[in-house]
């Protein structure tokens, strides 16, 4: 299987912690609601919960790749 990383748009995260929401670990983010998600590869399992932030995101803010 092709790797798959996880990312955010910095520019475009507006703060609405829906990513946070779904998972606070693999969701991080700082004391204003950002998201502070460093890109990285998923590792095997994470794709469905990487799935669901990306699509609970209202502002398009993360990627998967
Ligand atoms: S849900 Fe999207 S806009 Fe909100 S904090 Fe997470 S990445 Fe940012």
């Amino acid at each position: 299987m092709q790797d798959m990383k996880i990312g955010v748009d910095r520019a475009k995260c507006a703060g609405h912690a829906q990513c946070y929401a779904l998972d606070p670990d693999f969701f991080p983010i700082d004391d204003e609601g950002f998201s502070v998600l460093r890109d990285h590869d998923l590792e095997p399992g994470e794709d469905s919960l990487a799935r669901q932030g990306v699509a609970a995101c209202p502002e398009s803010a993360l990627f998967i790749v």
